[in-house]
């Protein structure tokens, strides 16, 4: 199994979750063994061996790489919210959407201060959102390492974005 044979089984859904929009569904990539687990041994190769303390997941498809991730790695993982979902005392981050604003969440002791954070989300579309978790993760003392993704949407050029204070941006599969 290799990458490109794991990108052959995203599928694209037009006009999810509304009009315009063409959403790539890893679905498929999760329900093969083999592929699945491709993509993580590929996601850990890109970052280990860098010194990573902690695995920021951003929900929801983020989770689903970033909690096997951490295993893999043998570090932490700290769940990045949307509004009201954690049941703890949270940090929070306002965000632009495309219509109006969104906010991300984190528990107040997700991070320790001086963590070397990982950034993962299945998929970059404009940034913004892993940008908003960066600055959850800097408001809670702990540094970007890297931003990781399994999908990127090159033509929406969120890895400039991301890639501003010099951060390293990661990805496996292109479009
Ligand atoms: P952005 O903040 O624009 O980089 O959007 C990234 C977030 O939105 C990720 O959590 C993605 O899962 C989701 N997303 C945005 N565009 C798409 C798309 N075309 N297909 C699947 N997910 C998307």
């Amino acid at each position: 199994m290799t990458l490109e044979r794991a990108r052959t089984l995203i599928r694209d859904i037009p006009d999810f979750p509304s009009e315009g929009i063409l959403f790539k569904d890893i679905t498929p990539v999760l329900g093969d063994a083999q592929a699945f687990s491709t993509v993580l041994d590929a996601l850990a190769e890109r970052i280990a061996g860098k010194g990573f303390t902690r695995v920021v997941a951003i929900e929801s498809r983020g989770f689903l790489f970033g909690a096997p991730l951490a295993d893999r790695l043998k570090i932490g993982l700290a769940p990045v919210r949307k509004l009201g979902k954690l049941p703890y005392h949270t940090d929070r981050v306002e965000y632009a959407l495309e219509y109006g604003t969104g906010t991300l969440e984190a528990h107040v002791d997700a991070i320790t201060p001086g963590d070397k954070c990982v950034v993962i989300d299945d998929l970059l579309a404009t940034g913004g959102t892993a940008g908003a978790a960066g600055r959850l993760v800097e408001k809670q003392g702990g540094k970007i390492g890297a931003f990781l993704f399994v999908v990127e949407l090159t033509f929406l050029n969120g890895r400039s974005v991301l890639a501003q204070n010099g951060t390293p941006v990661e990805s496996l599969i292109s479009f």
